[in-house]
């Protein structure tokens, strides 16, 4: 599978950069991770038909840097003769309402198969109801995506031995309690890498002050810039 990272800020977007948003392709599946500001435009750029050719959409949650552009992709779909409605997965759907989505609640242990690979949704630690995602593909490569999450039992177990890790980072260092009971530190990313013997992870959904993140000597992380491409390869 090919993991393209189009936004990696967040809770708001860095001048010129984007709000969480990434695409995952595998052979001739396309399924967009989190729609945050920027993901339509990134998504045509990639290809102008992209966003018509989706298969469809994971929304981890619903805060507007992960879900923000929902509704420009409902226009798009509108005016872009979209054939079949776009599925869009979110543990809240109230908003998704519109003859043009087909959208699909998704909760704890719920397992789909989209295409040429399958998704298995777990359950994260944040402020509103978010649900984190276990891809494979084809070939029976693995990601995890968190969304948001905080640090919580069960985390380990929830993204254990995967290929790639796609992880919140959004604090650089240790912070207060609400913080960490939303997002997670440097060090707990690349802790959990460790524990749940990843491969590799990227780290994510960046605050965008500008101010420096730790450097990094872990050689199987790396934090996420905007137009980076990965291919997930087995172990
Ligand atoms: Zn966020
Ligand atoms: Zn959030």
């Amino acid at each position: 599978m090919k993991l393209s990272i189009l936004g990696i800020y967040g809770p708001f977007p860095a001048p010129g950069g984007g709000c969480s948003s990434y695409l995952v392709e595998d052979r001739n599946t396309r399924i967009l991770l989190d729609c945050g500001s920027g993901a339509l435009q990134k998504c045509r750029a990639i290809h102008p038909e992209l966003p018509l050719r989706l298969d469809a959409v994971v929304l981890s949650h619903m805060h507007a840097d992960h879900a923000g552009e929902i509704d420009l992709f409902r226009y798009q779909c509108e005016f872009g003769l979209m054939q079949s409605p776009l599925k869009v997965f979110s543990p809240e759907t109230d908003k998704l309402q519109a003859p043009v989505f087909d959208p699909v609640r998704t909760y704890d242990g719920l397992q789909v198969t989209i295409g040429s690979m399958t998704l298995r949704f777990a359950a994260m630690q944040h402020a509103v109801p978010t649900m984190g995602v276990h891809i494979t593909d084809a070939e029976g490569r693995t990601l995890f995506y968190t969304g948001d999450t905080g640090w919580f039992d069960g985390l380990v177990d929830a993204v254990k031995g995967v290929d790639l890790l796609l992880a919140d980072a959004c604090l650089r260092y240790e912070s207060n309690e609400k913080a960490l009971k939303n997002h997670m530190t440097v060090a707990q990313v690349l802790s959990l890498r460790e524990q749940a013997d990843c491969d590799g992870v990227i780290l994510t959904h960046l605050f965008p002050d500008g101010k420096p993140y730790p450097q990094i000597i872990d050689r199987k992380a790396v934090y996420a810039r905007e137009g980076m491409q990965f291919m997930s390869t087995r172990k």
